[in-house]
């Protein structure tokens, strides 16, 4: 990271930031004043009397201090600690005990959390508030003296091992507790380069990119090095990312061309743009991962917005980049439009650094012939090695994803659904998110989930539970009879149930251990 650091500064201390806070509608620096910024910090931490190695927690949404936080603590050879603020109380306390975090860095939206809570946090020393307004931050350190009281000098360090750790992140804890996983400077720099090569990101000095993915989680930590290595300017929305109106103006008017979030977000984003007929013309690449991207989502932005959608796929343990379809194989050029569009649909391909396979029960490797599902299993530059604070289970080299996979004959992976989300009915499997994304395409549907409910005759049967848009009446007669031709006919649920909203977690993600626990006794 220190070199990144010392890149950037003889390089590209020009290179604009901008960002929404509380405390700043609409704050502009330059990446060398967030990096003069981050030598304050680094040398505020060594007069607190940490150490490297010692574990340095934030809880902030995307923004410009947070950014000067990452260079800050991991320059000083501290380890990044990003945390979820929207776990529940809980599992805060547990991750930071966990972690056992020195100081801990907030937004001040979340003073009152931390405040209910500071008394179980058994290892923090110090709580810093990330603004400049003393009025709101409460019995904690303001962020702006903390800066203040030193010099923005700092000697980065020079002798750092590549393999020490530089970040800590845990996972999104859709299907149970939250995992940690460190990520060392090695990893890191690795993931950065590979995140801005052509077949990702592409990203350039020219491009204008807005991270809608948290900073909180691994989707967005590489991004501000990548943009740090190359020089390229970063708008960051601030807690603002479900107001559609400023998130789009933010778009138009910084002419952001590349950007990353997961598909709830983008799904509200189509909606805002369809209604107000707005267009985001600077607008050339959209990330769309963490959960697959359902097909209205490719079909409008790209058709109707001429934005190239990068489906993509990764997990926290794999840093998180595994594959996208950034650029289809030379074969696609004879392709048509539909098929260069169900490709586009798929998960897409390993970028340089990873390698995939898919095995079955047995661990024994399964063909790529674009019809065989298998565990997709993972390994390459930067995947994690096993999880923070507990033993190694992995025992080789390979990481077992969790998700079931085809892979096809040009090495085009898509995932059928995560292995515990798979239904099993008559012995045969139903992939729930199939299912969902067809539903998702509905006019009058917002967001759908399919589960595995018991079933007297067949084992498992998928229940379907759908949220409408606001305002319309739908029947569950008629979404079950536009499922039909769409998928096979015992996919097709039994029953539609109505519900106000679905639980998601803060990435945006449907927790399905939530809605089956809800379901429960469900009877067919
Ligand atoms: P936890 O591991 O704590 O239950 P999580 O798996 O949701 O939570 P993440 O690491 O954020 O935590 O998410 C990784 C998972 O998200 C993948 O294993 C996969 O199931 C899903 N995923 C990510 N991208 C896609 C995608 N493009 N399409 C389908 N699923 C995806
Ligand atoms: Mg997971």
């Amino acid at each position: 990271i220190q070199s990144v650091i010392r890149h950037a500064s003889r390089l590209y201390n020009d290179t604009e930031i901008v960002s929404v806070t509380a405390d700043h509608p609409q704050h502009r620096y330059t990446l060398g004043d967030a990096l003069a910024r981050a030598g304050q910090l680094a040398n505020g931490f060594e007069a607190l009397g940490l150490k490297k190695g010692d574990r340095v927690a934030t809880m902030a949404w995307n923004d410009f201090r947070h950014f000067e936080l990452y260079f800050g603590i991991s320059g000083f050879g501290g380890v990044t600690h990003t945390i979820n603020p929207r776990l529940h109380p809980e599992q805060l306390i547990y991750i930071m005990n966990d972690a056992s975090d020195k100081v801990l860095f907030i937004d001040p939206m979340f003073v009152p959390l931390i405040d209910a809570i500071r008394s179980q946090l058994k290892t923090v020393e110090h709580v810093v508030v990330m603004t400049s307004d003393a009025g709101s931050v409460g019995d904690y350190l303001l962020y702006e003296d903390f800066l203040a009281a030193h010099s923005s000098e700092y000697a980065w360090p020079e002798d750092t091992d590549e393999h020490q750790a530089a970040a800590l992140c845990y996972t999104s804890g859709t299907t149970g507790n939250p995992k940690g996983v460190l990520y060392s400077h090695r990893t890191m720099l690795l993931h950065a380069m590979g995140l801005s090569q052509p077949d990702a990101l592409c990203l350039s000095r020219q491009s204008v990119i807005l991270p809608v993915v948290p900073m909180f989680h691994i989707n967005a930590w590489s991004i501000p090095f990548a943009c740090a290595m190359i020089g390229t300017k970063i708008v960051f929305p601030g807690p603002k990312v479900m107001d559609f109106e400023a998130l789009t103006n933010m778009f138009i008017d910084e002419k952001v061309t590349l950007t990353a979030g997961v598909p709830t977000i983008w799904g509200g984003m189509a909606q805002y743009l369809q209604k107000t007929g707005k267009k985001v013309p600077h607008l050339e690449r959209m990330v769309v991962g963490g959960s697959a991207c359902p097909p209205y989502l490719m079909e409008y932005f790209s058709k109707e917005q001429g934005v190239n959608v990068i489906h993509a796929w990764g997990m926290t343990e794999t840093s998180p980049l595994g594959t996208c379809n950034s650029s289809l194989p030379a074969a696609a050029s004879s392709w048509d439009a539909d098929k260069q569009h169900q490709q586009r649909l798929k998960q897409g391909y390993p970028v340089f650094g990873v390698e995939l396979k898919i095995v079955d029960e047995a661990g024994e490797e399964l063909p790529w012939d674009g019809t065989t599902q298998g565990y997709l299993h993972i390994r390459g530059l930067w995947i994690c090695d096993g999880y923070f604070n507990q033993p190694d289970t992995r025992g080789n080299d390979w990481f077992d994803t969790g998700d079931i996979a085809v892979i096809d004959e040009f090495g085009c992976m898509r995932i059928m659904d995560r292995a515990k989300d798979l239904i099993k009915s008559g012995g045969e499997w139903i992939s729930s998110s199939d299912i969902e994304n067809i539903v998702q395409g509905h006019p009058d549907i917002l967001q759908a989930a399919v589960i595995a409910t018991a079933h007297p005759k067949w084992d498992e049967r998928p229940l379907l539970i759908v949220v409408p848009k606001e305002g319309v009446q739908v029947k569950g007669d008629e979404l079950l009879k536009y499922l039909e031709g769409k998928v096979a006919t015992w996919w097709i649920p039994d029953d539609v149930l109505f519900a106000e909203s679905l639980p998601i977690n803060a990435t945006g993600k449907v927790q399905k251990n939530e809605l089956r626990e809800t379901y429960q006794d469900y009877k067919h």
